[in-house]
């Protein structure tokens, strides 16, 4: 295995801006592991299913579900079953699931290994929920990202350039997603104890991806 970044924290925290530009600066690649989930959920909603209890029927799906990851410029490009859906995955709609699709055991086992087996071939800065806990848990550093929930709503309206009146709805998504992600049983969203926590509230974005490359800095030359 190569070296391994992770980041971890809530919805919106700014893992997926920060992990680009470090890994960019380090010279390492990029895995969002958010995206590996939401690349599953929007095969799940095409395929009709709005229920995410029955654990065979998404055990039978998830066998012939292939998902392929390909750095791409800056960030990566997401396949699944070989078609494009880099954009797709970023729909209200798998916003509005993903966190219920990720909370199943076999979803996330599954994702789980293709992470590892990601990270077995490059240097990585990766990002997610997990990753310093339970996926990487020798990871060579571990970075907890948190804001205001304000904040991370309206970061989020910014990056979606969507109108100021849809704040409050960002707001219970984030909000939602979040209570999902961190009473799950499996591998929940949670600070590992030895991550370092890094509050980007009131830091530009500049400054959060200094502050963090620092730390990379002097911990791993
Ligand atoms: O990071 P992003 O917001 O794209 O992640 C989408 C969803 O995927 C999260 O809300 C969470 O439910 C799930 N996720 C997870 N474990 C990870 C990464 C993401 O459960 N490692």
């Amino acid at each position: 295995m190569g070296k391994v970044i992770v980041i971890d924290g809530p919805a919106g925290s700014g893992k997926s801006t920060t992990a680009i530009a470090l890994a960019k600066k380090l010279g390492f690649i990029y895995l969002d592991t958010g995206a590996m989930y939401r690349a599953v959920t929007y095969k799940f909603l095409q395929l009709g299913f709005s229920d995410f209890s029955n654990s065979s029927k998404i055990k039978n799906n998830l066998s012939n579900t292939k998902i392929d990851i390909k750095p791409a410029g800056d960030g990566l490009q997401i396949y699944l079953n070989d078609s494009d859906v880099t954009m797709q995955i970023r729909s209200d709609e798998v916003d509005g699931f993903v966190s219920e699709v990720a909370a199943v055991d076999q979803v996330r086992e599954y994702m789980q290994e293709l992470q590892r087996q990601f990270a077995g071939h490059f240097d990585i800065v990766a990002e997610g929920r997990d990753l310093g806990t339970y996926v990487f848990p020798d990871a060579d550093i571990k970075i907890y990202l948190v804001a205001d929930l304000d904040i991370r709503a309206s970061r989020r309206l910014l990056q979606k350039n969507a109108a100021a009146d849809n704040l409050k709805a960002f707001r219970d998504n984030l909000t939602k997603r979040d209570h999902i992600d961190s009473s799950r049983k499996h591998s929940p969203l949670k600070k590992a104890r030895d991550a370092i926590e890094v509050d980007t509230t009131d830091l530009t974005f500049d400054q959060q991806v200094e502050e963090i490359y620092e730390i990379c800095r002097k911990k791993i030359g």
